[in-house]
């Protein structure tokens, strides 16, 4: 490709809002365009990379065994009605009507649709095992889109699903995508870990997200380098830590507290430290409010909890006038003694002593509390967030954290749409029978930012062979001087016909613009033909390499072949 004629507009300046690398370098080598909140034009480069991001998964998926095939993105509403998610996915849905004033949506994700076309096109047990994948548009209206397309409201999704008569069909089915998703991220270049998810929500058995470690990435992943372990943070199992506690029996006292509605300021104002307090936090779960028990150093984990109250809808903190009305007090002072809603306490409240809460008064607090001395939780369980430095769940080790963004989750759905949509089979005595199910997804558009923000350095994008829009870069230094032209033209021709992806930055700039494009749009090779020509030499440079070595031009198609061959 002659990048006189390219489509590439490369930028210096870009929005504000374009916060993190992978977003500013996108628009910056002119990969994509925004046409609106998460909704993004893909111009060439950047589609070339996302069909070879599109073409390696595909590879694998057929690898595994799964069969292609496309659905539509407009869909009717009655398969989301059945499974109760028309509702579920509340304002994150794109609903529409047709002149008939049906309802209709933008696809957000297709369980539905796949059970139905099982439901509809499968006769006999014996067609099963099944997998099933398409790759294709999904539409999410997010509440924050950002991050350019990591989070929008338009995006290619890989999605496959699949059918098997038992468990043990299931669990060989997810073995298989879980392998292809291990091919699939190490064929992108991307560092990523595997952790154990949540699958409460979804009402499965077991669940594994795909994770790219970035420090930009909105999930916490909490590891373990002792034993391997690695979970989400919604996942992770939290052990206990005792920590020093006010010893003896001590009696119940109510204090005053006035404007000590935080734990810093009850910390500064009582001379105590934050785990000597119990946190009471008011939450909306459906049509009912409860109330949830930490330890005044933790957080809540909310999707613990909600699994654990098993609401449908994510919980929400309870509005202020009804804090006000639940506890007659101002917000701020909430605790557990005659509290009148169900009460969820964290573990580690069990273990504290001679703590403070708050005593559903203003401006005053109860201390040297004891649980079931003086208040009884209705659940004990796990519902805090996991810190850094608590208790590996599996080996006792030490737990470490750090940030990654979702490129894939895997997910042992069990039953939860074949059930609501009446996905059954015959067995072979003729006995009615519910076929399992397990759903994979992969954020196809969102790995194409992930690789950008994992590889790239000040100078732009340092692409992967396997992903790079091109995989070389001729340039004459010289546009003005022929033989240069003429000897990078040869070699143009020559590296294409090679089988090689190359482009020739053939525009009448200098030599330094051409450098720096050719580092932003991240090409993994480069070579110059410069004023060493007249010596038979030619600068060879890896994007990834810190300088240009010289290599005889007569070299030059094999070491770039050589190059890719290896790499791709
Ligand atoms: P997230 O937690 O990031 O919102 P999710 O868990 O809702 O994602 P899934 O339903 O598991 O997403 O979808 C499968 C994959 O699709 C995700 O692993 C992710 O890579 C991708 N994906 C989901 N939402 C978006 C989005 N808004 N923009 C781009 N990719 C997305
Ligand atoms: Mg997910």
């Amino acid at each position: 490709m002659r990048m006189s004629n390219l489509l590439m507009p490369t930028l210096r300046e870009v929005p504000a809002e374009a916060e993190i690398a992978s977003h500013r370098l996108m628009l910056r080598a002119g990969l994509i365009r925004k046409l609106a909140a998460g909704i993004y034009s893909y111009l060439p480069l950047g589609l070339r990379t996302l069909k070879k991001v599109e073409n390696i998964v595909r590879e694998e998926m057929d690898k595994a065994g799964a069969q292609e095939l496309l659905m539509s993105a407009l869909l009717p509403a009655e398969a989301y009605q059945a499974s109760g998610r028309w509702d579920v996915f509340g304002p994150s849905m794109f609903k529409l009507k047709d002149r008939g004033d049906r309802d209709f949506c933008l696809g957000p994700t297709h369980e539905e649709l796949f059970t139905q076309c099982v439901i509809d096109n499968v006769k006999s047990y014996k067609e099963y095992p099944m997998t099933l994948y398409q790759i294709q548009t999904k539409y999410r209206d997010e509440g924050r889109p950002r991050f350019g397309v990591i989070r929008s409201r338009e995006f290619v999704m890989k999605d496959a699903y699949s059918f098997d008569l038992d468990q043990k069909g299931l669990d060989e089915s997810y073995q298989k995508m879980y392998d292809a998703y291990n091919r699939i991220f190490t064929r992108l270049g991307l560092d990523f870990t595997v952790v154990d998810a949540d699958s409460g929500a979804m009402g499965g058995s077991g669940s594994q997200e795909f994770m790219v470690k970035s420090p930009v990435g909105e999930d916490g992943i909490a590891y373990c380098d002792d034993c391997g372990y690695a979970a989400n943070y919604e996942k992770c199992e939290c052990i206990p830590q005792e920590v020093d506690q006010i010893e003896g029996d001590l009696p119940l006292e109510k204090i005053e507290t006035p404007n000590a509605h935080t734990i810093d300021e009850l910390v500064e104002s009582l001379g105590m430290q934050a785990h000597n307090f119990a946190k009471t936090i008011i939450y909306k779960a459906d049509d009912k409010y409860i109330a949830a028990m930490v330890r005044g150093d933790r957080d809540v984990n909310e999707v613990k909890l909600k699994n654990l109250v098993g609401c449908r809808d994510d919980l929400e903190l309870a509005e202020p006038a009804v804090v006000r009305d639940i506890t007659n007090a101002q917000v701020g002072f909430a605790g557990p003694i005659n509290l009148g809603i169900p009460i969820y306490a964290d573990k580690e409240v069990e273990l504290m002593k001679n703590f403070v809460v708050g005593a559903n008064e203003t401006d005053m607090h109860y201390k040297n509390v004891n649980m079931d001395r003086d208040f009884t939780p209705d659940v004990v369980a796990d519902i805090r967030v996991v810190v850094t430095g608590d208790k590996c769940p599996k080996c006792g080790g030490t737990i470490k954290s750090e940030q990654g963004i979702e490129v894939g989750h895997i997910f042992k759905l069990g039953t939860k749409y074949s059930d609501a949509l009446g996905l059954k089979y015959l067995d072979e005595s003729g006995k009615q029978q519910t076929v399992i199910m397990g759903c994979y997804g992969i954020g196809v558009t969102r790995c194409v930012a992930a690789a950008v923000e994992q590889l790239h350095d000040d100078n732009g994008i340092i692409w992967p062979v396997s992903i790079a829009p091109y995989q070389a870069i001729v340039v004459p230094a010289n546009y003005k001087d022929e033989e240069q032209v003429n000897a990078a033209e040869k070699l143009y021709n020559e590296l294409t016909e090679a089988g090689i992806e190359t482009l020739i930055d053939d525009r009448a700039e200098r030599a330094g613009v051409k450098f720096k494009d050719a580092d932003l749009i991240g090409i993994p090779v480069r070579v110059v033909v410069g004023k060493k020509l007249s010596e038979g030499i030619v600068e060879y440079k890896e994007r990834a390499m810190e300088s240009a070595v010289d290599i005889p031009l007569s070299d030059a198609v094999a070491k770039v072949t050589e190059f890719i061959k290896a790499n791709i």
